[in-house]
């Protein structure tokens, strides 16, 4: 069996620096929200484990559900199709809901999905996004990021969630592939 950590990995964020941003960021959406259920809408597969510990910082009622959208490789900006393979199973209608995607990088997934645009026509109350991560030096598609736990240069990261061919999500730092 292959060991889980490649020896050439580097750290970019540690655990204990995830831990501190999440905290914070749960903090000031308690905070932001105050007295409002929030309904949380996590972006398979990527966002799951940031999900969990946001979830767990946020001193609210608290719901979650997830969506699911094709990757769409080299062609997504001449397709402009990002497909649904997964919609969310609750009704959003009158509901406070913020979108959690793992990172933000060209704009085209969040943009191409038009998930927001989506869930404001399906009559919810207020759509904001909160990406764990942020490469800006990448943006292609303004999305308007509302919460954001770090903003990082143009280096592939993986774990904590984030995946390089379908390894490294149970990482719990973020790392950069060596
Ligand atoms: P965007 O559509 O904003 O270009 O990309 C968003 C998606 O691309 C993310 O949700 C993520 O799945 C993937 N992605 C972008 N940058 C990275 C990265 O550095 N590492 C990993 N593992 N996935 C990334």
């Amino acid at each position: 069996m292959s060991a889980p950590i490649d020896v050439n990995m580097q750290v970019l964020i540690s655990e204990e620096e995830l831990r501190t941003r999440v905290n914070e960021l749960g903090k000031q959406i308690s905070a932001d929200y105050a007295g409002k259920p929030l309904l949380l809408v996590g972006i398979l597969k990527g966002a799951a484990v940031f999900l969990a510990d946001l979830l767990r910082s946020i001193d609210l009622i608290v719901d979650y559900d997830f969506v699911a959208f094709s990757s769409y490789g080299a062609d997504k900006k001449s397709s402009g199709v990002v497909r649904v393979l997964k919609d969310l199973d609750v009704s959003v209608e009158g509901r406070d809901i913020l979108i959690v995607e793992d990172i933000v990088d060209t704009g085209w997934t969040l943009r191409m999905s038009y998930l927001r645009e989506n869930l404001l026509a399906r009559h919810a109350s207020s759509v904001k996004i909160c990406a764990l991560l942020d490469k800006p030096s990448r943006r292609m598609v303004d999305v308007g990021v509302d919460y954001c736990g770090f903003v990082i240069e143009d280096r592939f990261v993986v774990g904590y969630g984030l995946d390089h061919e379908g390894r490294y999500r149970n990482l719990p730092f973020v790392g950069i592939v060596g």
